[in-house]
């Protein structure tokens, strides 16, 4: 389903965080958006679920506007934010979590698909989520949303404290998922691996989307990789077609 956002303000009290800020995730497409820490990724992101009240602007699923509707409305419209910090239940057992997924949807079906995904998920299904490692947990965080079947699934740095190998296992999973027809909008700032399995991808700094283009053209770009690619970046591989720059790959 189509994602769009157009000339969206947002504001915490009188501060503005977001600025005439635009864009599309086109129907089951990846987009990546990148920048800083305190860009406004995770208040675009808010807005979009629902969580945070744009001061303007519009919001768009499937060309019907979802601007300022509760999250709940738009959680039934097909969206699904899984939130930075993965915010698990922790006393609860992987399978209990998922359960709080699924909701009264029921479905054993469901509960398959998302181990078959994450296949340790199976393995630990009755042991207590706090008990899992980052990578595990961020796993479970995004099984847990995809139970719900979401058109438009929302990421919010999910590479954060996480070992390199998982997180390959997860961007991996998260292209498989475009490919099957869901649409991603993915805040990172582990810009190469973001980048290098998205469609598209888009800049965001202050508050401002300041670029947008394919994914291989941000990631091939000079200043791109000057400000985001540089440093924190540990690009990881994961079976897409498009290539990193040279030097930037790295072996599985
Ligand atoms: P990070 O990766 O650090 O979360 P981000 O790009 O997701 O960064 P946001 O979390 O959206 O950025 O923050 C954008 C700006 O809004 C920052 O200046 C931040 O300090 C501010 N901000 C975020 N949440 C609140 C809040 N609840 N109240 C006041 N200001 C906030």
């Amino acid at each position: 389903m189509n994602l769009t956002v157009r000339g969206l303000d947002a504001r915490y009290g009188s501060t503005r965080v977001l600025h005439d800020v635009s864009c599309e995730v086109p129907d089951g497409t990846m987009v990546a958006m990148i920048g800083a820490n305190g860009a406004g990724k995770t208040t675009l992101l808010k807005c979009i679920a629902g969580l945070h009240r744009p001061a303007k602007g519009e919001i768009t699923l499937g060309g019907s506007p979802v601007t300022g509707l509760a999250a709940h409305h738009v959680a039934r419209r097909g969206v699904c934010l899984v939130p930075a910090g993965r915010q698990l239940f922790g006393d609860l057992t992987v399978v209990e979590n998922l359960q709080v997924g699924l909701g009264r949807r029921g479905g054993a079906e469901r509960l398959d698909r998302a181990y078959a995904l994450f296949p340790v998920l199976r393995d630990f299904a009755d042991r207590q989520s706090g008990l899992l490692s980052g990578g595990q947990q961020q796993m479970l965080a995004i099984a847990r949303a995809l139970v719900r079947e979401p058109e438009v699934l929302l990421l919010d740095e999910p590479s954060l404290g996480i070992a390199p190998l998982l997180v390959t296992e997860i961007l991996g999973v998260l292209r498989q998922l475009a490919r099957d027809g869901v649409t991603i909008l993915l805040a990172e700032q582990n810009a190469a691996a973001a980048l290098a399995i998205a469609d598209h991808g888009v800049v965001m700094e202050n508050g401002t989307i300041t670029r947008t283009d394919t994914a291989a053209a941000l990631l091939a770009d000079e200043d791109v990789s000057r400000h985001y690619l540089g440093t924190s970046a540990d690009p990881v591989s994961v079976g897409h077609a498009r290539a990193l720059p040279a030097g930037l790959r790295q072996p599985l």
